[in-house]
Order: C-alpha cells, then structure tokens, then sequence
C-alpha cells in the first residue's frame, strides 16, 4: 500500500503545515529541529512546539546539480527564513529561480512533493513559498496611492 510519508519523521505536520521545533522554558529560545537539550542554555527539558508558519526571506539561492542522496528535481530553491521566534531556518524554496526572490519578503510554509520512494510512497517536505496575499498588502506603491 502507498502513500504520503514524511522526509524525515517529527520535523513537521502537514495539514495544516507546520514546523515542529522546541521552546526551552529556561531562555525563552526557539529551536529547529527540535532539541531536547537547549542549544543556547544547555538546560534540559525543552518541549516540542509548532513554529509560525510564516517569516521573510533571508537568504537565498538555486540548487542546480543534485546532491549526493537526493531523488528529487533540479532546480530547486534554497534558503533561509526567519520566522517572528527569531530563528532562521534552512529551507528548500519553492521557488527555484533566484530572480523571482527579494530579501525580506514574506513567506509561507507549505508541504511539497519530493519524490516517490521505492514502494511508491509520495515522500515529502516542508519549503517557503512566497507569500504573495501578504506582499500586496504590504506594497509600498499602494502604500504611497493612499
Ligand atoms: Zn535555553
């Protein structure tokens, strides 16, 4: 029987998409993946959370040559988003030409195809999406028709 299967267990849920990272109670920090023992304090005890499933734009690139392991489609997107924890977070984009990109805009997770695996499961994952409803409102021409 086939089906929809994750990249990697407990890195995030698909419906609705949403990273799963940790909150250390200790610090107040965030974390992706999610640790058990705080990156940042070395407290133990951090418990999982889901993390905004928005944040902008900060780096960015095109991946054009596979990487070793990988089954999936070239180009694809890649970058980094900061969401409001403060965390930046290393993503595929679904957008794979770099033209098309600005840093700082905002974007939305969302769970893609990757690949079939061998008993012909859908594998996916997580990327950043431009987050297009939010960049209108945030125009600056319409801001300045006002
Ligand atoms: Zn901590």
């Amino acid at each position: 029987m086939s089906g929809v299967v994750p990249v990697r267990e407990g890195l995030f849920t698909a419906d609705p998409p949403r990273l799963v990272g940790s909150l250390c109670d200790a610090c107040g920090g965030h974390h992706f993946p999610r640790h058990e023992t705080c990156p940042y304090c070395a407290a133990d005890g951090a418990r999982p959370v889901e993390l905004s499933p928005t944040g902008r734009l900060w780096a960015f690139t095109a991946v054009t040559a596979p990487p070793p392991g990988y089954r999936g489609e070239v180009p694809f997107g890649f970058g980094v988003v900061e969401l409001p924890e403060g965390i930046r977070i290393v993503t595929r984009l679904t957008e794979s030409d770099p033209s098309r990109l600005t840093p700082g805009q905002p974007m939305r997770l969302t769970v893609v195809p990757l690949h079939a695996d061998d008993d012909g499961n859908q594998v996916v994952t997580y990327a950043f999406a431009p987050d297009r409803g939010r960049n209108d409102v945030a125009d600056p021409i319409d801001e300045a028709a006002r």
